[in-house]
């Protein structure tokens, strides 16, 4: 069982030791579960998410929201790691360059407001 929270994982991947959490049958998911989504299994293990992922789809947002005001247009992924998928913003690559199965990193980066009250971080996507 992972006590984990979603903030602690996004601080892990921003620290280059991004994981995901897998049960015995090799289900993926990311903190926080107590169980496993798929299958309800409550063994759940940290294990290392691979260096990089691929594109599985994306879309480009040319009209953001308030906490990504200065990003618009911006390309938001879904990125396949094997184990997991993962949702994030696609950096790096103009909307026009950005394709369905390039190679990227994950990587976490601090919203533009992180001293706020609304801060935190997200999951962004480089290509490798
Ligand atoms: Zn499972």
């Amino acid at each position: 069982m992972s006590e984990t929270g979603y903030d602690e994982w996004l601080a892990a991947l921003a620290s280059g030791e991004g994981y995901y959490l897998e049960c015995d049958e090799g289900h993926g998911s990311l903190p926080p579960r107590r169980s496993c989504p798929h299958c309800g299994s409550p063994d759940l293990r940290e294990t290392a998410l691979p260096a990089s992922g691929t594109v599985e789809t994306y879309s480009v947002v040319h009209v953001a929201a308030p906490t990504f005001a200065g990003d618009a247009p911006y390309v938001s992924a879904i990125c396949d790691f094997g184990g997991v998928r993962l949702t994030g913003v696609l950096r790096g690559v103009d909307a026009d360059d950005a394709t369905v199965g390039m190679t990227v990193e994950a990587d976490a980066e601090a919203r533009g407001d992180a001293e706020g009250d609304g801060g935190g971080s997200l999951v962004v996507f480089r290509p490798r």
